[in-house]
């Protein structure tokens, strides 16, 4: 029986794993599919505090990790499937069908991108759509590339890739950018980067070749069709949670968001920390302001019993 098993393995993970390491709590931290989330996928995190001249998000996430295991965070690569939290029970079944009985749990599964669901983007992920600049940009050096989005994410994709392509246009549903004026600024001021207002993706065309050649948009106001002849299409219109072992199990809002008071769950003796519970934030420094809390509530939990 472990003591505190923690699924995630972002920030809200590892903050909790070193906080709950350095309280005697020896966790077990179920690493995911994406160790290290999505800052893995982040080229410069220039808002964490601590790091003036910016710091790359796989190395803030090695770091994290070296700092938790230093305090005896045991780390197993292997993802959650499913758990049963019934009772005095916290179990955890693993993918390849190992269970994991724990005393006490930390929920940190972070989110995921989301995609826009047409079935010509579905058909070309991987071959000229991503939801990853920082991870594909690279394929796309001096070519025309496109953006979806005006969230703080669309406007860093937009920027990382204006440093390889020759050109990016950033297509938003509205009139307006939801990003903060910063970001909306340096994008709306690049000499690389057009912006198309009023627009959405209506099909991404691939021209039997079975790789990006064009995108046809659609004015939201007008309905009138146009063509626009890019290689790669950035899709940044937002995450879903990472939640659908949680089902059924742990209390969720509408969007599938694990619902906390404070770190608490629905069931006692299980925490959630991260994007995984918050829908608003959703910042590395606010995910792992929330695992050290989830440890610190588990310490006392597992104090309360005995633990
Ligand atoms: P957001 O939810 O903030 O933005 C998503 C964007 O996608 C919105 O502009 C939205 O349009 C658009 N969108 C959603 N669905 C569709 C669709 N089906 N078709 C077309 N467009 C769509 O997500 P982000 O990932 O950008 O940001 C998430 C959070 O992370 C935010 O809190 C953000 O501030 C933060 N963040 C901060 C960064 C930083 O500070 N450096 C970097 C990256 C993220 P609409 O505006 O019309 O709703």
């Amino acid at each position: 029986m472990e003591n505190l098993a923690v699924i995630g393995s972002g920030p809200a993970g590892l903050t909790a794993a070193l906080y709950a390491a350095r309280a005697d709590l020896n966790p077990l931290v179920v690493a995911g599919l994406q160790p290290g989330g999505q800052l893995t996928t982040t080229a410069d995190v220039e808002n964490y505090p601590g790091f003036p001249e910016a710091v790359a998000g796989p190395l803030l996430m090695r770091r994290m990790r070296e700092q938790a295991e230093r305090f005896g965070a045991r780390i197993v690569n292997d993802e959650v499937a499913g758990v049963d939290f019934d009772g005095e029970r916290r179990e955890l079944t693993l993918s390849d069908g190992a269970k994991i009985e724990a005393r006490a749990v930390i929920v940190a599964t972070g989110a995921s991108a989301r995609y826009l669901g047409l079935p010509s983007e579905q058909k070309l992920i991987g071959r000229g759509v991503s939801a990853c600049a920082t991870c594909d940009g690279a394929f796309y050096r001096g070519q025309e590339v496109a953006v979806v989005g005006g969230g703080d994410t669309a406007m860093e994709e937009a920027l990382f890739l204006s440093r390889l392509v020759a050109r990016v246009t950033v297509i938003h549903r509205r009139n307006a950018f939801r990003a903060s004026r910063v970001l909306a600024e340096r994008v709306l001021a690049h000499a690389r980067i057009a912006v198309l207002w009023d627009t959405v993706v209506d099909e991404v065309r691939d021209v039997a070749q079975n790789e990006v050649t064009g995108l046809r948009l659609k004015n939201v106001k007008t309905g009138a069709l146009s063509d626009l002849a890019v290689r790669g299409l950035f899709v940044a219109v937002g995450h879903t949670p990472n939640t659908a072992p949680f089902r059924g199990r742990l209390e969720m809002n509408a969007q599938g968001y694990i619902v906390t008071r404070g770190v608490r769950t629905s069931v006692e003796g299980v925490f959630a920390a991260g994007d995984v519970q918050d829908p608003t934030y959703r910042q590395a420094v606010t995910a792992a302001g929330s695992g050290c809390m989830a440890a610190l509530e588990a310490e006392r939990y597992l104090g309360s019993r005995g633990g």
